[in-house]
């Protein structure tokens, strides 16, 4: 979770012109009232406890450990990306905004009284709240990470106002272990939990037609009033922490669907939010950059160049050479082809039986053909 992913992600995006088609927000930290809305008051006092003092650990929260070490200022650094998104809630309510992104968020590892996998405070849990406190009916979450969306579940795990969608490498081979195709919500709330859990090596058509057969179709049928997705760009081939097999091309292409699906079931309303992603030179800058170009109506061609003023400073601050287009794919090679799942199931296949089990799981609970729809 090295800063210099954000700041490349920002230099990049600012290089390609983006910042001139959106309006850049400085957000508050937000409140200890607003982050207890689902956060535990005595994880929230003892995250601040540690911001002052990084010295120990609280391995019962979570915090001082490898994955989520202490250090100066913490508190307000977590509770400034909640804040964020949360103002995206707000500008998507008020109709100022009609997409909004916050490629610092997606902490979605982050429980109610405990740090996890590099997140403090679940910011997505947390504008979802913000957009259910002010009378929101419906919320589709769709998690697009490598990893499960575990702390964003939690938190929603019995709310039927909330559909929580993750798509991920199976739990039996990558942290956090869990989001199982049969893990489907609480008693009140059954099918508002869709777990698709994809084996190593899943591909870019494989990873699409698994988020267009199990996950689009519940999300059409729950009808959400607003979508907040999470892009981790972990998903990525050249991500060091995980397995999938995922080009830029595919994460641009499951932007664009989300894109498409909140103009037709949300009237646009969209927040977006990064994630996970290691590989912070060569993937996760370009990755969401794509993102903020396909919010912002002004989406960047896979065919780019990537900005000769970015690939220095990329030199110059991390010592790395920087790629040299905005996408993976050869253009000739055409359009990465994904097959409808109407035209076929293949048994044999470990992701088409991935992705039977979880339309199995929820589909009946949504009125859905688990075979034809
Ligand atoms: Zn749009
Ligand atoms: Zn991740």
């Amino acid at each position: 979770m090295a800063p210099i992913r954000l700041e490349l992600t920002a230099r990049l995006s600012q290089a390609l012109g983006l910042f001139d088609h959106v309006t850049v927000i400085d957000p508050e930290v937000a409140s200890d009232e607003q982050l207890e809305r689902l956060h535990d008051p005595a994880y929230v006092a003892a995250v601040r406890q540690f911001s002052l003092n990084p010295v120990g650990s609280d391995p019962e929260r979570g915090l001082g450990t490898d994955d989520v070490p202490v250090f100066a200022g913490m508190h307000e650094a977590s509770a400034r990306i909640v804040g964020g998104s949360m103002a995206l809630a707000d500008a998507i309510l008020s109709g100022d905004a009609e997409h909004g992104v916050n490629f610092t968020g997606g902490l979605h590892h982050a429980m109610p009284a405990k740090a996890d996998g590099f997140c403090i405070y679940n910011d997505a849990a947390l504008a979802i709240q913000r957009l259910l406190d002010n009378g929101v009916e419906r919320v589709a979450y769709i998690d697009v990470d490598v990893h499960h969306g575990d702390g964003v579940e939690r938190m929603f795990w019995d709310e039927p106002r909330v559909l929580t969608a993750s798509v991920h490498q199976s739990g039996r081979t990558l942290f956090p272990g869990t989001g199982w195709p049969r893990d489907i919500g609480g008693e009140h709330a059954r099918g508002t939990a869709v777990n698709i859990a994809l084996p190593p090596g899943t591909r870019d058509s494989q990873w699409l037609r698994a988020i267009n057969s199990a996950i689009i179709p519940v999300v059409q049928a729950f009808d959400p009033q607003v979508i907040v997705s999470q892009h981790g760009a972990d998903s990525h081939i050249d991500d060091p922490l995980a397995h999938l097999a995922i080009s830029l091309d595919a994460h641009r292409y499951a932007m664009d669907t989300i894109h498409r699906l909140s103009h037709q079931l949300t009237d646009g309303k969209w927040i977006a939010l990064g994630g996970g992603g290691y590989e912070v030179v060569s993937v996760v800058p370009l990755s969401w950059s794509h993102l903020i170009g396909v919010a912002a109506h002004h989406p960047v061609p896979l065919t780019t160049p990537v900005p000769e003023e970015w690939r220095i400073a990329v030199k110059e601050l991390t010592g790395r050479e920087a790629p040299t287009r905005m996408g993976d794919l050869d253009p000739n090679d055409g359009p990465i082809w994904v097959q409808p799942w109407e035209m076929g199931y293949n048994p044999h296949s470990d992701v088409d039986r991935a992705i039977m089990a979880t339309r199995e799981a929820v589909f009946p609970l949504h009125g859905l053909d688990v075979w034809f729809t």
